[in-house]
């Protein structure tokens, strides 16, 4: 995957390597220069720097919402 991931705060993901609780499936909880993530399995919630999370991140499996609501629409 190449170029920052347009992660957003409700966003779930699945990462690469399964966390030991058996959960591959996470939601994001933050963003910023570090990334919240929170174990949809265990509930265990993670910080991770952007580029370590991004790195782990196989697939976005589903979006907060289709249009991000910090952006003005096309009109
Ligand atoms: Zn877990």
């Amino acid at each position: 995957m190449s170029g920052p991931l347009p992660l957003q705060v409700g966003d779930t993901v699945q990462m690469r390597k399964q966390h030991p609780c058996g959960g591959d499936t996470w939601r994001i909880v933050r963003v910023g220069a570090d990334i919240g993530i929170r174990c949809l399995t265990c509930d265990r919630k993670v910080l991770l720097p952007r580029a370590e999370c991004e790195r782990r991140i196989k697939r976005i499996v589903a979006r907060a919402a289709d249009v991000p609501s910090d952006q003005p629409s096309p009109d």
